[in-house]
């Protein structure tokens, strides 16, 4: 699917639509034009790219895959691929689309009630109205299930007091969706919360060293109101905020895709330029076979995404599925990162070659979403009948 000499070995470009295809080039081209030439830029002054979240709104290429209600068509792969292209270029932008399409629009379409979806999300999906996805808390990370942000309901309003942390796009969102536990029945619930709304208050988190174009926040909520309308009706347990994390657990996988491509097209870029001992790198058997086996995770990563894609069209992809993929893309896409990043030599840790900023962003991916170890687990109580976390 890349390009270089080609990372696509196993012609997975032949298994795609041509609707898909469209949507991988337009991305490609928009990430190839506009991303990469400026995000350096932005990624060390940790300034949010506006002027390219205008162009992606143009692109039409927000919605992750949601029918109707403004979206774009989008099949489970053509949002993957537009994920792995975004990423490819930079991992704030590619995080940026996650949190407003993949966990904000989702919570929306799959939880909300039809006004909710009709208020929302055609003025998302045009990114007039940015969305957040407030589930992580300062005590609460892996244990999210645990978190403590009260709702008391009182007549036809709710009253929210919490504190939530990590949040994407938080200081900048219209619309928070504010995970909370309803004091009455002590289940986790699911709540629209507008930005402007007293008693909300965020900061951004700075001082980052990875996806610093992008900003999270620490929020607090102090006696919030919110009336029921703004309650998603049908987001009556965690297991249905679960329902939103599995979808979005998948795309990361095609996140980390995008960075290990990236990454490794630039190390056989550099290695065929770069001459020590009178000849180029790639000269070299060692760097041949670290070439290849970075090669070699790539495909695996691809067809893992592509099986990801097309269970996922079925309507059979499961939490296990998911967290399998994530766990397997993140940590190999971590590895060949750091191998290219190695491979550069001297190089390799100047922003310039581009390949030190998706090492750095890779940490963020490899934690996010539920980290690599917690992936592991659900996994290992799929094949064991044995939870060993809870
Ligand atoms: P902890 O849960 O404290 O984990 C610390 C370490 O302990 C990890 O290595 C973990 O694997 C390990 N660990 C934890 N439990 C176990 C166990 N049972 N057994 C073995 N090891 C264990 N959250 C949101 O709600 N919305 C967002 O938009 C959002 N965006 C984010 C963006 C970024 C850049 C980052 C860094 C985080 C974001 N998060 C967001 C939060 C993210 O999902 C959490 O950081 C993540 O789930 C891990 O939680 P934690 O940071 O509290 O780490």
């Amino acid at each position: 699917l890349g390009r270089s000499r080609g990372t696509d070995y196993f012609k997975i470009a032949d298994q795609l639509t041509p609707t898909e295809r469209n949507y991988l080039d337009r991305t490609r081209r928009f990430v190839d034009d506009e991303v990469l030439p400026v995000i350096n830029d932005y990624w060390e002054r940790a300034e949010f790219p506006r002027p390219l979240i205008d162009k992606l709104a143009e692109l039409g290429i927000v919605g992750d895959g949601i029918a109707g209600y403004g979206c774009p068509e989008l099949s489970p792969i053509a949002n993957g691929l537009i994920s792995m292209e975004l990423n490819r270029g930079d991992g704030s932008l590619g995080t940026f689309l996650g949190v407003q399409a993949g966990l904000a629009m989702q919570s929306i379409a799959k939880l909300g009630s039809e006004q909710q979806k009709q208020r929302w999300l055609p003025a998302m999906a045009r990114l007039e109205k940015i969305g957040a996805f407030a589930l992580t808390e300062p005590d609460h990370g892996s244990d999210s299930v645990a978190l403590e942000t009260s709702a008391r309901r009182d007549g036809d309003s709710w009253t929210i007091n919490g504190e939530k942390k990590w949040i994407g796009n938080g200081t900048i969102a219209d619309v928070i969706v504010v995970w909370a536990r309803d004091v009455a029945d002590g289940q986790v619930k699911g709540f629209l919360v507008e930005r402007d709304t007293r008693g909300y208050d965020a900061r951004r988190i700075d001082g980052k060293g990875s996806l610093r174009s992008v900003w999270q926040a620490q929020i607090t909520l102090t006696d919030v109101r919110v009336p029921e309308a703004d309650r998603l009706p049908y987001a009556n347990s965690f297991k249905d905020t679960g329902r939103v994390l599995a979808g979005t657990r998948a795309g990361v996988a095609w996140a980390a895709l995008g960075h290990a491509t990236a990454a490794y097209e630039v190390a056989v870029a550099y290695c065929t330029e770069r001459r020590q001992f009178g000849k180029p790198l790639v000269s070299f058997q060692i760097v041949q076979d670290r070439l290849v086996k970075m090669l070699a995770e790539v495909c695996s990563m691809q067809l893992y995404c592509l099986r990801l894609g097309r269970l996922e069209e079925e309507g059979a992809l499961t939490d296990t599925i998911a967290a399998i993929a994530k766990m397997n893309n993140t940590s190999k896409a971590r590895q060949v990162i750091a191998e290219a990043r190695d491979l550069l030599g001297g190089n390799g840790i100047l922003l310039d070659f581009h390949v030190m900023r998706h090492l750095a962003d890779m940490e963020a991916l490899h934690t996010y979403e539920g980290t690599e170890t917690i992936q592991t687990l659900i996994v290992g109580r799929s094949i064991t009948g044995v939870g060993a976390f809870a």
